[in-house]
C-alpha cells in the first residue's frame, strides 16, 4: 500500500503512512493530545515510570524529541528471571539519551520482594505489585509536577469495554487522558491516549529501540487479555473500531453531569503518605504479608 500523503510505500496502516509521514503523525498526535487536554507544558517537570516495555519507552523517547523535560523512575519489584532484563534495557536506554533515572527496589523500600510477598498467598500478585508500585511512584514524584504513563488507545478501549461488560459503573466514568487532581497525589496523565499498540511497536522498530519482550510470570490469564484479543480481531476487520470506542466514550462523558461525593484524602498514620483511610493500602498490604511471613 502507498502512503496517504505521498507516493512512497506505507509502513503503517490506518492511516497508511510512509516512514517520514508516520514519524510526523506520531509526534503530532502526542503533541496535540498534550495541548488539547492541557496535560502539561514545556516548563513542567515530568516523571515517567519506565518498565522496559514498548509503551513507556516510546513515551520517553517521544517526549524527549518534543523537548519536554522528562526524568524516569524504574521500580524493581523483585520478580526473578524477569526484572533483571528490563532493568538492563532501561539503564541503557536512559544513559544513551542522558535522561535522569532513579531505581527503587521493593526489597529496600518494603523489606519484601514481590516473589516473597506472593509466596504468602495473601493477595493476588498484581494487587500487591500495583498497590506498592503506585505507592512508590507517588512517594518519589513529590518534586515533579506530573506523572506521565504509557497507557495507550488499546488500554483505553479495553477499559471502556471491561467496565461496561462487568457493570463497573463507578469506574466507568474515570477514564481520561488526565486523572482527577487529588490532595497529596501527583496528577497522572496519558500522552499516548490516542495511539494504538501496533503503532507504538512500529515506532520502536523505526527508532531502533530495544524493548523488553518477556512476559511477567505473574501475568494473569485475565479478563483484559480476552477483551484485548477480541478488540484486535475487531480492529483488523473494521479499522478504526478502537478509536471509535474511545471517542464515543469521551463524547458520552462530556455530555453527562456526574454527581459524585469527593473522598477526603488523609495522611497514613504509619508512613505519612496519602491515604483514603487512616492507614494507606500499601501499609495494610505490607503489614498483612509481613505478619504472614513471621507466622
Ligand atoms: Fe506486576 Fe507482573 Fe502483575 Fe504486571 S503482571 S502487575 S508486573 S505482577
Amino acid at each position: 500500500m502507498k502512503c496517504e500523503k505521498c507516493s512512497k510505500n506505507a509502513i503503517s496502516k490506518n492511516p497508511f503512512l510512509c516512514r517520514e509521514h508516520f514519524d510526523d503523525y506520531i509526534l503530532q498526535t502526542v503533541d496535540q493530545t498534550i495541548k488539547n487536554n492541557n496535560l502539561f507544558t514545556k516548563k513542567s517537570k515530568i516523571l515517567v515510570a519506565l518498565s522496559g516495555g514498548k509503551d513507556s519507552l516510546s513515551l520517553v523517547d517521544i517526549l524527549s524529541r518534543l523537548n519536554y523535560a522528562v526524568s524516569c523512575i524504574f521500580i524493581n519489584e523483585g520478580i526473578s528471571g524477569y526484572r533483571e532484563t528490563s532493568m538492563k534495557i532501561v539503564k541503557e536506554f536512559t544513559e544513551k539519551r542522558n535522561i535522569p533515572l532513579e531505581i527503587k527496589f521493593f526489597m529496600k523500600e518494603f523489606k519484601l520482594s514481590l516473589d516473597l510477598a506472593v509466596s504468602t498467598n495473601k493477595f493476588h500478585p498484581c494487587t500487591i505489585c500495583g498497590t506498592l508500585r503506585r505507592y512508590l511512584l507517588n512517594k518519589y514524584s513529590k518534586n515533579f509536577d506530573i506523572i506521565a504513563t504509557g497507557h495507550n488507545l488499546d488500554d483505553g478501549a479495553q477499559t471502556v469495554i471491561i467496565n461496561l461488560s462487568r457493570g463497573n459503573t463507578d469506574l466507568f466514568l474515570r477514564l481520561s487522558p488526565k486523572s482527577k487532581e487529588l490532595d497529596f497525589f501527583t496528577p497522572r496523565v496519558k500522552p499516548l491516549f490516542f495511539l494504538r499498540d501496533d503503532q507504538l511497536l512500529i515506532y520502536l522498530k523505526e527508532q531502533n529501540i530495544k524493548s523488553d519482550s518477556l512476559t511477567c510470570p505473574n501475568s494473569p490469564i485475565s479478563y483484559r487479555n480476552v477483551i484485548k484479543q477480541n478488540l484486535h480481531n475487531l480492529e483488523d476487520k473494521f479499522p478504526g473500531s478502537k478509536m471509535n470506542i474511545v471517542k464515543s466514550y469521551l463524547n458520552f462523558k462530556s455530555k453527562i453531569k456526574i454527581a459524585c461525593v469527593e473522598k477526603k484524602i488523609l495522611k497514613c498514620s504509619l508512613c505519612g503518605e496519602a491515604s483514603q483511610s487512616g492507614i494507606c493500602k500499601a501499609c495494610q498490604v505490607k503489614k498483612e504479608i509481613l505478619f504472614s511471613l513471621k507466622n
